[in-house]
């Protein structure tokens, strides 16, 4: 250590203390960036030792708070006991009134370029922390950020979400895709619904929702989808993809088959990612639809909607138009007024609006010249674009 600095601070913590005494991890604060020393509570006791001073009985600044923290993060440590975490963050709101006295110490003795009194708090109960829990501090994106109220006496705790990406398959028809929301809260949480936003797991989000909540502990999951299917569709072949959020997981490491069988339903190829990507996804799909027509429809009629393929489809949706491209068309003839439609296309085709020609054109009813309905519609592939 520079003996010549040392000198200087020692003289001017002279002045200091005659009028307020400090503990040492406060007095050392206030040279330990002067001096290049780490620990402030060891060089606070070293410069007391050089003056033959006593450690005061209250801290002017911190009123003892650095020297009691253990018993702050004992608070933190039962709070966060049912979480699981490898990474951490503490946050700390302390009187201002520790903040004001902090202050006035600087400004008095001209002391700059100074740790605040919060960011030591916060340093040394992280690192007690860290070592009881073994987890390290994370400042860009930590498990677990733990804020202790030094005003109430209180600790929050709030874990990261989870952010999934899976697929899913639906073997039987007759299950809704989308989960309808608890009616006393309208999907936000409630009491009655134990925060889930659900009262009822009678869907696909629902069996999804209710698998994932058990597994990571969570409090609710929330699931994008990309892409849907009516209630009486089935999704077969690799499956639709979706993400799911989970807020207020307690579990983080868990170990996913890769397919999970639930009732009616499969997930596969469950993960967890950084981040549920904010534009829309590109996808296309392979459906197979039922047709009904009014008219019975000659077989050579049937081959005329191979023309499909090769133009865009337009779509007039509210005030503006949207355009699909159609891949490729597979048909087979049921009956004389039904036929079985295999189709690649862009995804997001609203499938019976197309066969109807509800405001899409062309449209299988303009093609065929008659008026068709598209009776079922399965989905049996469905590829992300890149
Ligand atoms: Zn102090
Ligand atoms: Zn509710």
């Amino acid at each position: 250590m520079d003996k010549k600095k040392l000198a200087v601070v020692l003289e001017h913590t002279r002045g200091i203390l005659k009028e307020h005494p400090l503990c040492d991890h406060c007095l050392g604060r206030m040279f330990a960036g002067k001096l290049g020393v780490v620990s402030h509570k060891r060089l606070g006791h070293k410069i007391r030792s050089k003056l033959e001073q006593k450690q005061p009985k209250t801290c002017y600044i911190c009123k003892n708070l650095m020297s009691n923290l253990a018993t702050h993060v004992k608070k933190i440590l039962e709070a966060s006991k049912e979480y699981q975490f490898s990474t951490f963050l503490i946050g700390a709101v302390l009187q201002p009134s520790i903040h004001d006295r902090d202050d006035i110490i600087r400004s008095k003795f001209k002391l700059r370029g100074i740790v605040s009194i919060k960011s030591d708090i916060t340093r040394e109960m992280g690192k007690l922390f860290s070592r009881k829990t073994k987890s390290v501090v994370d400042y860009q994106n930590p498990d677990m950020v733990f804020t202790i109220d030094f005003k109430r006496d209180y600790c929050e705790i709030k874990p990261r979400a989870i952010l999934l990406q899976a697929r899913y398959t639906k073997n039987i028809r007759g299950l809704p895709q989308k989960q309808k929301p608890c009616d006393q809260c309208e999907g936000r949480g409630c009491f009655v619904c134990d925060f889930s936003g659900m009262r009822e797991f009678n869907s696909v989000e629902g069996k999804i929702a209710r698998f994932l909540i058990e597994k990571f502990g969570a409090q609710q999951a929330r699931i994008t989808w990309i892409g849907g299917e009516d209630e009486s569709s089935l999704v077969v072949g690799n499956g639709r993809p979706f993400f799911a959020k989970l807020v207020n997981p307690h579990k983080r490491k868990i170990f996913f088959r890769k397919k999970i069988d639930l009732d009616k339903i499969s997930i596969l190829g469950l993960r967890v990612i950084n981040k549920i990507p904010s534009d829309p996804v590109r996808f296309r799909t392979v459906v197979v639809m039922e047709v009904e027509t009014e008219n019975e429809i000659e077989p050579a009629l049937l081959e005329e909607l191979q023309k499909l393929k090769e133009q865009p489809i337009i779509l007039y949706e509210n005030s503006h138009k949207n355009k699909k491209s159609i891949y490729n068309i597979r048909i087979k003839k049921i009956s004389g007024n039904s036929f079985r439609m295999k189709m690649e296309s862009d995804g997001g085709m609203p499938l019976k609006r197309f066969v109807a020609g509800q405001e899409v054109e062309p449209s299988i009813s303009s093609v065929l010249g008659t008026n068709c309905r598209c009776a079922k519609f399965d989905f049996h592939k469905i590829t992300v674009i890149r």
